[in-house]
């Protein structure tokens, strides 16, 4: 079976690999489930890992096959399986349990161990090959009337942690009711966070560098969803204007914009940071004024990554709402696809040069 694959640490690397075709009984207690991969898509992650920055070969490999945002279908199940039959559309989350007791409870994605478990970046292989198996524990399904956009749950997920646990957090307030929300960055992950908080009731700004009028900032307005390019706007003219903001999701993998959100987000408010920042950068900043304001107002900061199968299943409501509410939208962020696992260096191409892409994914098998 063909896989997508990588030589983690030598950088530019990725490849075709050859993979067993994985067997349902691997998996004890006969919770098996086997799934065809039907799309994968990629993202900063897929780069930074095919660039050599970071990422792991499982045991006994010296490769990696990459690819954690997968989407597919069953096509068996071991004797112990009652939630899947053959046929259902499925999703399977990314990290595995290590040791913490984070882990042990079923929230790998709070886990506090160094080494951590993810498939298609660190030590398991992913999702960019023909099949896959995995325990029914890990595995989410997707109504069919969602398939076309089943491959934005991944990423989707990233945005329902971060708000659901920023609002735990909240409880703090005793009553907290968010009424303007920013994102700063229009990436996938921003713009189906401005979903996700429309979807809430929210009033939502997109802070992003791009000018507009752009296909983002054109997808933004038909949610009712406000565009503001800090290319005229910087972010604390935009906040004076349409802040104070009760919460604020980072999404722009630049950590300068951190600090500028720290000032942008309103008493009591909540800052979500999301952003993978891998490099060095350094940046100097006005620190008693955010400390002081952060102090005074009470505010909140919290970091969140990676996801457990609850924010799987929260997404497939989410989009099923979005779907409702806004019919068509989340398929027209899917605008840039590959055919077939062949097509690698045309997906690792756009990832890297298409400035316009939202999705880059891989159609490794029709429907
Ligand atoms: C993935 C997360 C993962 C994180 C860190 C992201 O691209 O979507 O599931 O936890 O990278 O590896
Ligand atoms: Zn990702």
């Amino acid at each position: 079976m063909k896989a997508v694959a990588v030589f983690p640490g030598k950088p530019n690397s990725a490849h075709l690999a050859s993979l067993d075709r994985p067997d349902i009984n691997s998996v004890p207690n006969g919770r098996g489930v086997l799934v065809r991969v039907l799309r994968v898509g990629v993202d900063g992650t897929d780069k930074e890992i095919n660039a050599a920055e970071y990422g792991a070969a499982p045991p006994g490999y010296d490769f990696l096959v990459t690819g954690h945002e997968g989407f597919g279908v069953v096509e068996n199940v071991g004797p112990n399986v009652t939630e899947f039959k053959p046929g259902d559309y499925v999703v399977a989350t990314v990290r595995r349990p290590g040791n913490s007791i984070y882990d042990l409870i079923g929230t790998n994605d709070m886990t506090t161990d160094d080494t951590y478990f993810e498939r298609g970046i660190n030590l398991l292989h992913g999702f960019l090959t023909e099949f896959y198996v995995d325990d029914a524990e890990y595995i989410v399904k997707v109504p069919p009337t969602l398939r076309d956009i089943g491959v934005l749950l991944e990423p989707f997920t990233v945005v329902q942690k971060g708000i659901t646990q920023a609002c735990e957090a909240q409880r703090r307030l005793r009553v907290w009711r968010p009424r303007k929300a920013a994102v700063m960055g229009a990436g996938t992950i921003g713009l189906l966070a401005a979903l996700a908080l429309k979807l809430r009731g929210m009033d939502v700004t997109v802070f992003a560098r791009q000018p507009k009028p752009s296909l983002r900032s054109e997808l933004l307005g038909r949610i009712d969803v406000r565009y503001v390019s800090t290319v005229d706007t910087p972010i604390l003219e935009g906040a004076k204007q349409h802040g104070p903001f009760d919460l604020i999701f980072e999404a722009t993998g630049a950590s300068q914009v951190v600090f500028e959100s720290m000032q942008a987000v309103g008493k009591n408010g909540a800052l979500i940071l999301s952003s993978v920042t891998g490099g060095d950068k350094k940046v100097e900043v006005p620190a008693d004024k955010i400390n002081l304001d952060f102090v005074l107002g009470n505010k909140l900061l919290v970091g969140t990554v990676n996801a457990n199968r609850e924010y799987f299943e929260s997404g497939v409501r989410d989009m099923a709402l979005g779907q409702a509410m806004y019919s068509g939208w989340m398929n027209e962020l899917l605008t840039h696809p590959v055919e077939g696992l062949d097509s690698y260096p045309e997906a690792f191409n756009k990832l890297e040069t298409a400035r316009e892409a939202i999705k880059v994914f891989y159609k490794v098998a029709s429907f």
